[in-house]
């Protein structure tokens, strides 16, 4: 309702500009005017009155230091203010920002004084008092908002839709903020309750001034620059800049705020209503006191006046060595801040506290608007992100976590020299620099290209860098638009998963399931771009949901099969000897088993080819795939074979025995990673009703394509439908490394008719060579981690290393067998074509002949 309420003022405001500018400063003329019109007003405590108190009065030591304090602070937070105002790098935003403070600050708040005939020339303490007052983040954060539009219309919905987002807290804050500094004017202190009433009056100003005056300005301002073209493109970046549920206060504290603001609202009521009884009267005395406590000074030494002359300018001097410091900051070291901010910002992503609203607040918008407001280059939009592959939310989050150095556009690029003294400096270093700076260095070969991110000490910057090196070098500025790159945590990538990173591949996931293995429901993710595949996968778990699955490992080992070569056929012959002798082969597995707390030698397999001898290493690797701790495990072993035979060279750790990621037999027959079977009875209503087919229908297609086609084909291991869809789907949901799909999908599925009847189907796969592993490579990075949470099966095991990459290679397996089901059934009932049409090509018109009835084609949902 209220949020209602102030989208439809705030619209108000931005569509009538003109109207509502030209009321507020007729407005405030009148006010001006006001004085003029009437008799002299009657003396009252006024301001005046006050100020003059203040001046006479005796400045005391503490009074002095408190106000000077006041002062510093005043001049402390302005120049913070100023500071983050100039980050924003707009001269739009500092000009709208300006125009408001000028307006509220001065021209407004003095009318009202003015019409109150309070005389504001000698409130020099209320006016240091009133810069604390000041905030220019929700001036800064409305203007955001409307420049984020692309036209004048979404101009206005814009500024309608801040109004409606931040004009209920701007409300409640003006609220507290007056009732807490009203308490200033309880006090019984002279000076305070004055400067409480200035504070108080500029507060009440300031907000009537912001909700009228200002998003009027900022329309009319942004409807006439448009031909200067502020407005970009991209919308999406800002949009998200003022992104309601972000702005939105946290509810526990409105509530906080509106118990504080009944609170102080009683004490004020209990407090002035006496006041108002005893009359205007009790005032005379007090300003006749003053007056006579004026009179009774005239007679003060000279001596005392020196003193005061002394304080008083003691105090300016404080302040003006302040002003000083501040400009030489600001003049000479500000980039120097800049940069230990950035240091800072960079050391602070480890440790962001996502609960800090404020921050969360203040840094996108200063980075959005980097993008906005300047004219990136061509090379630049390869560093823009797709808000379709990301979720914004977490978009915005991240935003803050970039570092500033990361928008170049705004700094010019300095030189080689100077570039690569920052660099070098360890205080500094690549994180100092801008992008384009480093790409200088890069191209000047001090940074080398695929250490970016090393060098600027931020992985995503440093993904982005080496975007814009290449757009520019491949010259496809446009081509990495669409693949992202932000919001991924490269510090899992580097050194781990992939070099010369420049993005991320998102890949549809979806999931296959309950799948009803061993009496446990499993939901599969499966990761690819297949259509149908999904689906189809899902109909075979239905049908197997009320049967169930049942898997076994039947063994475990990961291989490498490294080449050696003797001088002589009779040497190698004697080494195949040697190794195949059980005291040397245990020899051998304690130097492999010594390189890894997981690895354990099971097995050796020996070929010889001429002189050349071909070992296969094979061993239990835990929970892991294995490849790299079987390879550190086979070197060590075959250092410790060398020295028995030094005359033995070396050629390669893998000689293509393993056999890793290309066809071969040996997989297939001895087996390499998991071996695992399974099996499952379907009753012959289900293969009916979910398959829509027959057993007898099922098993004479799996003969006839499977194993009399396989067998035509010459195939090894491919005695299966589709194994290798359903295990790479899974490979690249899961983090596995998904060239191992070749040797991983070697399949044989059979099937039966069952039962007295016959009627019922009984099915199995059996895949030797399932290599996976729940540890290591890719199963690290988070989406990956995340499916293997899904499955229950994410790194290691605790109580039994191993069982969670056996257990995964059992959920590959029945899945597997899942979709064999399915493709089978629909390739007996003729079903494929017409479904991948639809679900592949859903524009394409499908042939005639597959819309006859000679196909049974059940609707979608069935497949
Ligand atoms: P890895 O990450 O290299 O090694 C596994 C690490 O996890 C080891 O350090 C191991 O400890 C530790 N670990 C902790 N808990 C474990 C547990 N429960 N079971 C097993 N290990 C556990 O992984 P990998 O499977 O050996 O190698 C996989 C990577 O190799 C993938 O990135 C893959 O792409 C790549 N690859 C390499 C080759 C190659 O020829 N080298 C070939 C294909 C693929 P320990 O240090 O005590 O062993």
């Amino acid at each position: 309702m209220t949020t209602r309420l102030f989208r439809a003022h705030g619209e108000f405001c931005a569509t009538h500009p003109w109207e509502v500018i030209v009321a507020t400063l007729t407005l405030a003329a009148c006010m001006l005017t006001v004085d003029q019109q009437h008799p002299a007003p009657p003396p009252k405590p006024t301001l005046r009155y006050c100020a003059e108190c203040l001046q006479e009065a005796e400045y005391n030591a503490a009074d002095l230091i408190v106000m000077t304090l006041i002062r510093c602070l005043a001049v402390l937070y302005c120049y913070y203010q100023f500071c983050n105002l100039e980050k924003l790098g707009s001269k739009y935003i500092l000009g709208i920002a300006g125009l408001f403070t000028v307006f509220s600050s001065f021209v407004f708040t003095s009318t009202v004084l003015n019409l109150l005939w309070i005389d504001v020339s000698d409130l020099k303490d209320a006016l240091f008092f009133f810069l604390l007052l000041i905030d220019l983040s929700k001036a800064a954060m409305l203007a955001q908002s409307a420049l984020s539009a692309s036209n004048q219309e979404e101009v206005k919905s814009n500024i309608a839709r801040g109004m409606a987002v931040l004009g209920p807290t701007i409300t409640l804050d003006t609220i507290v903020e007056t009732l807490v500094i009203g308490v200033g004017t309880l006090s019984g202190v002279h000076r305070l309750e004055m400067l409480s009433y200035f504070a108080c009056l500029s507060v009440l100003v300031n907000y009537i001034v912001f909700m009228t005056f200002y998003p009027a300005c900022l329309s009319l301002i942004l409807e006439l620059s448009r031909t200067t073209n502020i407005y970009g493109n991209k919308q999406s970046l800002i949009a998200r800049a003022l992104k309601e549920e972000d702005h939105k206060s946290n509810p526990v504290v409105q509530r906080v705020k509106l118990i504080m603001s009944a609170g102080l609202m009683l004490v004020h009521a209990r407090s002035r209503w006496p006041f108002k009884e005893d009359d205007v009267e009790n005032i005379r005395p007090l300003v006749v006191e003053q007056h006579m406590t004026l009179n009774r000074t005239e007679d003060t030494t000279l001596h005392e006046y020196i003193m005061k002359w002394v304080t008083v300018s003691a105090d300016h001097i404080v302040i003006l060595i302040l002003l000083l410091a501040l400009v030489v900051k600001f003049v000479f070291f500000e980039n120097k801040e800049e940069l230990a901010e950035q240091l800072r910002a960079h050391i602070s992503t480890e440790s962001v506290d996502p609960g800090k609203k404020d921050n969360r607040f203040k840094m996108p918008l200063i980075k959005t608007q980097s993008f906005f407001l300047t004219n990136n280059t061509k090379e630049d939009s390869a560093c823009e992100d797709k808000e379709v592959q990301t979720d914004i939310g977490r978009l915005e989050s991240e935003f803050e976590k970039l570092p500033a150095g990361n928008d170049v556009s705004v700094k010019t690029c300095r030189s080689l020299e100077e570039c690569l003294k920052i660099y070098n400096d360890s205080n500094l270093g690549g994180a100092a620099l801008s992008d384009d700076e480093v790409i200088l260095l890069v191209k000047n070969k001090h940074i080398p290209a695929y250490q970016i991110e090393k060098a600027v000490d931020d992985p995503e910057r440093g993904v982005g860098i080496r975007r814009k090196i290449l757009a520019r070098e491949g010259n496809f500025s446009e081509a990495l638009t669409d693949l992202p790159f932000r919001n991924y945590d490269y510090a899992k990538v580097m050194g781990a998963c992939c070099e010369n990173v420049i993005g991320y591949m998102p890949v549809p996931v979806g999931y296959a399931g309950p799948l009803n293995l061993d009496g446990r429901h499993v939901y599969v993710p499966m990761a690819t771009t297949e259509g149908c595949l999904v689906a189809s996968t899902n109909r075979g778990c239905r049908a197997l949901l009320d049967c169930g699955v049942t898997s076994r490992v039947v063994s475990d080992g990961m291989t490498r099969g490294p080449v050696v070569r003797f001088p002589s056929i009779t040497k190698a012959s004697e080494a195949m000897s040697w190794m195949k002798c059980s005291q040397n082969f245990e020899a051998m597995k304690q130097q492999f088993d010594s390189s890894s707390r997981f690895a354990r030698l099971s097995k050796l397999l020996i070929k010889i080819a001429g002189r050349h001898l071909f070992v296969r290493f094979e061993a239990k690797t835990g929970d892991a795939m294995g490849m790299n701790m079987v390879s550190k495990g086979t070197e060590m072993s075959l250092k410790y074979v060398q020295k028995q035979f030094p005359e033995m060279e070396i050629l390669s750790l893998s000689g293509n025995f393993c056999t890793d990621k290309k066809p071969a037999a040996v997989n297939w027959i001895e087996g390499r990673g998991k071996s695992v079977v399974c099996e499952a009875i379907i009753p012959s209503e289900i293969v009916k009703k979910v398959l829509k087919t027959s057993t007898p229908a099922l098993v004479d297609v799996n003969n006839s394509k499977n194993m009399i086609g396989s067998a035509v084909a010459g195939s090894i291991g491919g005695f299966n439908a589709h194994a290798a869809n359903i295990v790479t789907a899974i490979y690249i949901a899961t983090g596995q490394d998904p060239a191992q799909n070749i040797g991983s999908s070697n399949c044989m599925t059979l099937m039966e008719p069952w039962g007295e009847t016959g009627e019922d189907l009984y099915v199995s796969c059996t895949m030797p060579s399932i290599e996976i592993g729940t540890v290591g490579g890719g199963t690290v990075l988070p989406a990956q981690s995340s499916c293997l949470e899904m499955l229950r099966v994410k790194g290691s095991h605790p109580d039994c290393p191993g069982e969670n990459a056996s257990q995964l290679a059992r959920i590959v397996c029945g899945t597997v067998l899942a979709g064999e089901l399915s493709l089978m059934a629909a390739l007996t009932a003729g079903h494929l074509v017409r479904s991948h049409l639809r679900h592949n090509r859903s524009t394409t018109t499908i042939p005639e002949e597959f819309s006859q009835n000679r196909y049974h084609i059940p609707p979608c949902k069935d497949i």
